[in-house]
């Protein structure tokens, strides 16, 4: 069937004219490099559709947690969505999307997002990405990690830089035919905005690291002036047999085979939700640029799977109102 790309700049590399780029900052040490390197454009793509129309429902919680990082803090978060060029059908699809995940992140700060109803090129259905990153911050997890605005503010318990959109999202207009922008379930010819909105909102939010392949060579490291550097997401990559992708040598045949034939998340929160296993990401050989290592794989989470929002593609008929609880141990595992 006709494929179309949807492009979800998984963090932070926006190259659309018009709208400024990212910007990156260290709080802390006046030593480091202005200009970070940024993980690449991700894309989502139109899948195979379903045999019929599947709709995963937000879940709601069944009890507040009693420990670890949701005990802390109040559960949800406040969101600000700056709205450019929508109509009022559209800009509704999309704020369901952003109230869907008000209700199952919490953060210490407000989420910024611009949303832009906008005249993309050819194939390109949406691009997202956060406008700000942050490292070695006040209160940053890891050092050399270069984390989306959106964590670093929640990790600040405040909004770093105020005067712009933590995240920033553009819809193709052009393809407004194909989307199906009701609250009820997609029917099946039609891709559903709000879970398209959902998942991209994902990548805005954390789903971002430099694993890449490239003639054979694989890398999960970015290095700038002698100095390695990861996203939070990088930290948690593991090979088939449980070693994290980080000890192998950078730009390396191994680390080349790795990224190409079982690549997991793997972190204590994961586990606690998955009955004990890391979760299988993305990892098709070749390696596909854009859809691998970033997202979760899709044979394994297909159409229907309550953890099949964050996987590489989408098909017509397909709904998820509910980001899954893997996504969620996923984002606490990165600091959320
Ligand atoms: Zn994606």
């Amino acid at each position: 069937m006709k494929r179309r790309i949807l492009s979800c700049m998984a963090a932070m590399a926006i190259t659309t004219t018009g709208l400024s780029g990212p910007t990156a900052s260290a709080q802390q040490g006046e030593s480091e490099p202005q200009d970070l390197p940024v993980p690449g454009m991700k894309t989502l793509q139109i899948g195979p559709s379903p045999t019929k129309p599947t709709y995963v429902r937000e879940q709601v919680a069944k009890s507040p947690a009693k420990s670890g990082r949701a005990a802390r803090a109040v559960a949800g978060s406040y969101w600000k969505v700056y709205y450019q060029g929508f109509t009022p059908e559209v800009q509704a699809a999309f704020q369901r999307a952003v109230d869907i995940w008000s209700r199952k992140l919490t953060s210490n700060a407000p989420i910024t997002v611009a949303a832009v109803w906008a005249d993309l090129p050819d194939k390109v259905l949406a691009q997202a990405g956060p406008n700000e990153l942050q490292v070695n911050f006040a209160g940053a997890e890891k050092r050399n990690t270069i984390y989306p605005a959106s964590i670093a503010n929640h990790l600040q318990r405040k909004q770093i830089d105020g005067t712009r959109p933590d995240i920033k999202v553009m819809l193709n207009k052009n393809y407004a035919p194909d989307f199906h922008f009701g609250a009820d379930p997609a029917p099946a010819d039609k891709v559903d905005f709000t879970t398209t909105v959902l998942h991209e909102l994902g990548h805005g939010l954390g789903s971002a690291g430099f694993g890449t392949v490239s003639k054979g060579l694989g890398r999960v490291k970015t290095v700038i002036g002698g100095q390695s550097y990861l996203t939070p997401f990088d930290h948690f990559t593991t090979t088939g047999d449980g070693g994290f992708l980080t000890k192998h040598a950078t730009n390396s045949v191994a680390l080349g085979n790795h990224l190409q034939w079982i690549v997991k998340f793997d972190s204590p929160q994961v586990r606690a939700v998955n009955g004990g296993e890391p979760a299988r990401l993305y990892s098709p050989r070749p390696f596909e640029p854009g859809s691998s290592y970033t997202h979760l794989d899709e044979n394994t989470y297909p159409a229907g799977n309550p953890n099949s929002l964050m996987t590489p593609s989408l098909g017509r008929g397909e709904t998820i109102r509910d980001p899954g609880e893997l996504t969620m141990a996923m984002y606490d595992s990165m600091g959320w």
